[in-house]
C-alpha cells in the first residue's frame, strides 16, 4: 500500500466505488459535511468539537465513530471553518485542500499534506474532480489576526453525481454559471439569530437555488452552534432558519427539491439514469493518482 495519502485517497476499494452509484451526503452540523462520491470520502470545513471559539454545540458528535475522510476541504479561514482542534482530531496526516495563502498556517501547526487552490482551479483525486469556485465572503480570519485569504467554494463531480459546497457566501453572479449540480449544500443561517453580510439567509438561499438550479438542496450552517454566553440549553431560534427556508422554498414552488437533514443525517442519492458506475468502466490510465494542476506549494 502506498504511503502517499493523496495517492491512497484516489485508490478506492470496491466497496467505496459502490458509493459512486449511490453517493451520500451526511451533514455533521454547521458547515461540516461528509460527501461520499466517486469512491472518495470528502469532509468539508470540520467543526466537530463541543466548543468552537465562543460557540457551544447542541448536537454531540461521536468523532471516533466517523469513517476517516480521505480528503478535507477548507472553504475559508474563519474560526468556525478552519478549526485547528477539529482538524487535530482527524490527524496531522490527513490530506487538506485549502484556499491559497492558508497552507503555511496549517503546516506550521503540523499538518503534513496541505495543497492550496483558488477559484478556477481543479484537483483530481481518483474518480473525483474537485472544482474550486468563487465565494462572496470575508477572507479575514478574525479581528486579532492579520491572516486574510480569498474564500472559495467547491463543486465535486464524479460519474455518480455532483455536489456544490459553497462554504460561506452571499449571492454572486457566477453562481448562475454553475451547471449540472445534483445537490447544493446551501448555508441558510449561522450561530446567532441573524446572519450578517456575506452570508445566505433563507430568502437569499432560495434565490441561490434559482440561480444554480440544483436537483436537490440540503440546507447547512444552521441549528448547530450558539454563543456560550447565552443560556445553556438550545436557544429557541436554533431551528428557525430551516423552518423559514422550508416556507420560502414552498412559496417559490421549489419544495420538491428540499431535503432537510438534522445533524448526523444522511441523504443517499439515487443512481442517476444513464450514468454508468465507474467500477463498470475501464479505469483511466491515471486512475488513483492525484493530478494537481500545479506542483504542491512549498
Ligand atoms: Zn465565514
Amino acid at each position: 500500500m502506498t504511503s502517499d495519502p493523496w495517492l491512497r485517497a484516489g485508490r478506492a476499494t470496491p466497496a467505496e466505488l459502490d458509493a459512486c452509484t449511490n453517493p451520500t451526503v451526511t451533514w455533521l452540523g454547521h458547515a461540516s459535511v461528509v460527501v461520499e462520491l466517486g469512491g472518495v470520502r470528502v469532509m468539508t470545513d470540520p467543526a466537530l468539537t463541543d466548543r468552537v471559539a465562543h460557540l457551544r454545540r447542541h448536537h454531540r458528535l461521536d468523532v471516533g465513530a466517523l469513517d476517516a475522510p480521505h480528503v478535507l476541504l477548507i472553504s475559508h479561514v474563519h474560526m468556525d471553518h478552519l478549526h485547528v482542534p477539529s482538524l487535530r482530531l482527524l490527524g496531522p496526516g490527513v490530506p487538506l485542500i485549502v484556499p491559497a495563502g492558508a497552507a503555511g498556517f496549517l503546516r506550521r501547526r503540523g499538518f503534513r499534506h496541505v495543497r492550496e487552490t483558488a477559484a478556477g482551479r481543479t484537483t483530481q483525486v481518483g474518480h473525483l474532480t474537485i472544482e474550486t469556485v468563487p465565494a462572496a465572503h470575508s477572507g479575514r480570519r478574525g479581528p486579532h489576526s492579520r491572516m486574510s485569504v480569498d474564500a472559495v467554494g467547491y463543486v465535486l463531480r464524479a460519474p455518480g453525481g455532483s455536489v456544490y459546497f459553497p462554504g460561506d457566501t452571499d449571492l454572486f453572479p457566477e453562481m448562475a454559471a454553475l451547471d449540472d449540480i445534483d445537490v447544493a449544500l446551501f448555508p441558510i443561517g449561522g450561530w446567532g439569530p441573524t446572519v450578517g453580510e456575506g452570508h445566505l439567509d433563507p430568502r437569499r438561499a432560495v434565490e441561490a437555488t434559482g440561480l444554480v438550479q440544483p436537483g436537490l438542496v440540503v440546507p447547512i450552517h444552521w441549528g448547530t452552534y450558539s454563543p456560550v454566553r447565552l443560556r445553556r440549553g438550545a436557544p429557541g431560534w436554533l431551528g428557525d432558519p430551516a423552518r423559514r427556508f422550508r416556507s420560502e422554498m414552498e412559496g417559490a414552488g421549489l419544495a420538491d427539491r428540499l431535503r432537510v437533514l438534522q445533524p448526523g443525517g444522511t441523504l443517499r442519492l439515487p443512481a442517476p439514469e444513464g450514468r454508468t458506475p465507474p467500477a463498470a468502466r475501464p479505469a483511466p490510465s491515471t486512475a488513483g493518482r492525484l493530478r494537481p494542476d500545479r506542483p504542491d506549494a512549498p
